[in-house]
């Protein structure tokens, strides 16, 4: 791999870790508040277990309260808001996230809408949505936040970059052209609809590719100097039978000959979802007290 070009994920969200937990022990120091976030996951997605799994135990070594719990398959709409509701009223709960994708019988908007926006860490709620859109801050969603973080640190300043983002969910797509469009880039969002795919991708100095199709996005389709994010994680079968491995939405060993950055996967967009989490489970803990937020 070229070490140059790859854009190391992993110790980039350990150094953010490493800044939420110290501001975790100043806040617990100073004001004695221990910020808690508490993870709702409904039924057994392999995952979504995953992924708690490893929430709750980087919550835990930031210095913070992991809470929550895991409700059957089968819990109906109105008990799963009861428990929504149950955490917008805890004090100790300062963050509230609800694993998605939900079971068929609940409406995933009635149950974000329904968490207390400033505990909101995920940053989904109508509210959080509108503040971002219209440049006035809130909760960002955490992986779109995450790439933002490593462009920047990159790149600096992204001033008059033209990006083109593959893939429109409200969870990466959308949130992520917000966020470039703040940072005076010239956006465009392509979507499974988009005419000429590869000429749209050919035209990004930044090109986040957030699809859920292996390998998808060619070398070819990367500009040459381009800075390439990709956020897909799909498994696919390895050489070993019965065994799987991760890849991105982005041919990386291509991708990489012409881009002048690139994130791999693993280890790349991944490791900086939770990181954001907690960072903004911090945050959220600092404003649901009149604290200033710190720099982070
Ligand atoms: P999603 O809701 O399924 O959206 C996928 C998007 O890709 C849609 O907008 C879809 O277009 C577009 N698309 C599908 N096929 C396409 C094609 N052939 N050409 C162009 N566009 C196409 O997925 P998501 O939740 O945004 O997630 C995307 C990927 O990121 C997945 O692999 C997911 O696992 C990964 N992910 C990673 C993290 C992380 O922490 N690293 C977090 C979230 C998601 P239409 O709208 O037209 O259907």
């Amino acid at each position: 791999m070229n070490e140059a070009k790859t854009i190391d994920g992993k110790a980039f969200a350990a150094n953010l870790r490493a800044r939420v937990t110290a501001q975790t022990a100043k806040l617990k120091a100073y004001h004695g508040i221990t910020p808690g976030l508490a993870a709702v996951l409904v039924g057994e997605d392999p995952a979504s277990q995953v992924y708690i799994r490893n929430k709750n135990k980087q919550t835990v070594e930031t210095g913070m309260n992991s809470l929550g719990e895991t409700l059957s398959v089968d819990t109906s709409e109105s008990d799963l808001l009861a428990v929504v509701e149950t955490l917008n009223t805890d004090p100790a709960v300062h963050g509230i996230l609800v694993q998605l994708p939900l079971p068929d019988q609940i409406n995933p908007h009635a149950v974000i809408d329904a968490i207390d926006p400033a505990k909101d860490v995920d940053g989904f709620h109508l509210r959080n949505v509108g503040l971002l859109a219209t440049g006035r801050g809130g909760m960002v969603p955490c992986t779109p936040l995450g790439c933002m973080m490593m462009l920047e640190d990159r790149l600096g300043d992204l001033t008059g970059l033209n990006a083109v983002i593959v893939g429109r969910s409200n969870i990466v797509g959308k949130p992520m052209a917000q966020l470039l469009l703040g940072a005076n880039c010239t956006v465009t969002i392509a979507h499974s609809r988009t005419r000429d795919l590869p000429a749209m991708c050919r035209s990004a100095d930044i090109l986040i590719a957030a699809v859920g199709r292996p390998q998808m996005i060619k070398g070819g389709w990367v500009k040459p100097g381009a800075t390439v994010i990709d956020v897909g994680i799909n498994r696919v079968p390895a050489a070993e039978e019965g065994k799987y491995r991760l890849v991105g939405d982005v041919a990386f060993d291509e991708a990489i000959e012409n881009a002048a950055a690139i994130t791999p996967v693993p280890g790349g967009v991944g490791p900086m979802t939770i990181a954001c989490l907690l960072r903004n489970t911090l945050v959220a803990a600092c404003r649901q007290n009149g604290i200033d937020v710190p720099d982070i």
